[in-house]
């Protein structure tokens, strides 16, 4: 056993694996999914084209997945190509893809906490330094241009992450701090944009950069909006030459044939798929007013989740909603807690089990 440990590379000693605790109770809004399954017609359509796979098992998927990536910059619009876009098992898949590419051993990554915990286990998985930047300190943790320039110009690393609408804050960059980052760091800027189609009405995507921007990377994801979680299909849209790039480290055939067929069959019903987008994001701004009316410090958010702060303990607060079987996420923030918006009465169990958890406060 331990002669197994010792042989581990050094930067993943006395690591754990990724992963919020999946744990068995009625509500659980910690990994932000989608409340809502996909609609009938829908699961029809996949059921149907992942069958007519079957016959063609015995060959290889087409590796490059070309009819799903037209499909996808066909969803993304901006005037996107075939060429422009890559898809992989997770948008976490095309982020690993480019840390392989463009970062690994001797090359660093920056990325602004709090954000998406899986960067740095990506960069340490292939080898890549990280560098952990910070946020602002104010109620939102905003990241102001400033600080963002100042910290790319200090580290000068090789890929930069920015999450937007960020997790855990649920907040989006302000166009400024991207158009800024753009401008200062020497080499791949990645925008993860995993949540944008839940972000509110005017809300800038930086897909609208790439045109003037080759070393600008969008990374999307039918995880969360698409309600396709178990499905494992991400894409980001970039330079031609990127997508080239990652095609040098994705392993063969890493698609397979099923997943194709059913991401193809789901995207031809984005509109039925996306209804539920505003369901979620109406309780998720019922959420973020409710939180402020008990008097916990909660940021508007362009995401399907809301941060609120002012919990004393809250780790001992997340375990007391727990045990009233509501599962929410401990992001690792002291007195801070995140939740999912997921459907009208799993807020209304959130909140009366927070309610009662705040009440027996001594
Ligand atoms: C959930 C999430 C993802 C999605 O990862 P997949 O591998 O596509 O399921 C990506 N980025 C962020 C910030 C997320 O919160």
């Amino acid at each position: 056993m331990s002669d197994i440990r010792d042989l581990l590379r050094d930067e993943l000693r006395g690591r754990r694996p990724y992963g919020a605790p999946q744990l068995d109770v009625p509500v659980r809004l910690n990994t932000n999914e989608n409340p809502y399954p996909p609609p009938e017609p829908v699961v029809a359509a996949i059921g149907k084209a992942v069958a007519s796979e079957l016959i063609g098992l015995n060959r290889y998927p087409d590796r490059d997945a070309v009819a799903l990536r037209t499909d996808l910059a066909g969803y993304l619009g901006h005037g996107l190509t075939v060429d422009q876009v890559w898809a992989a098992n997770g948008s976490n898949e095309v982020q690993q893809q480019l840390l392989q590419a463009f970062g690994g051993p001797g090359r660093t990554a920056l990325g602004f906490t709090p954000a998406y915990s899986v960067h740095p286990l990506l960069a340490a998985g292939t080898g890549t330094g990280w560098r952990d930047g910070h946020r602002g300190a104010g109620p939102g943790f905003e990241l102001t241009v400033s600080e963002a320039v100042e910290q790319v110009r200090a580290y000068r690393p090789d890929l930069v992450f920015l999450c937007s609408p960020n997790n855990p804050t649920g907040t989006a960059l302000d166009p400024e701090v991207v158009a800024a980052v753009l401008a200062t760091a020497p080499g791949i800027v990645v925008v993860d944009e995993a949540y944008a189609e839940f972000a509110r009405p005017g809300t800038a995507s930086a897909l609208a950069l790439l045109g003037d921007h080759p070393r600008l990377v969008v990374t999307r994801t039918m995880s969360k909006a698409f309600g396709f979680a178990g499905g494992r299909l991400g894409y980001l849209a970039a330079d031609p030459e990127v997508v080239a790039a990652v095609q040098l480290v994705r392993l063969p055939y890493h698609l397979s044939a099923l997943t194709q067929a059913a991401a193809r069959a789901a995207l031809a019903h984005v509109d039925a798929l996306l209804a539920a987008v505003a369901a979620v994001t109406q309780q998720r701004d019922r959420l973020v007013t409710a939180l402020r009316e008990r008097g916990l410090p909660a940021a508007d958010s362009d995401a399907n989740f809301v941060l609120f702060g002012g919990i004393e303990n809250h780790a001992a607060v997340w375990r007391a909603l727990v045990d009233r079987g509501v599962l929410v996420r401990d992001v690792g923030l002291p007195g801070w807690l995140r939740v999912t918006a997921g459907t009208p009465a799993e807020t209304d169990a959130f909140l009366a089990a927070l309610d009662q958890v705040l009440e027996d406060r001594p």
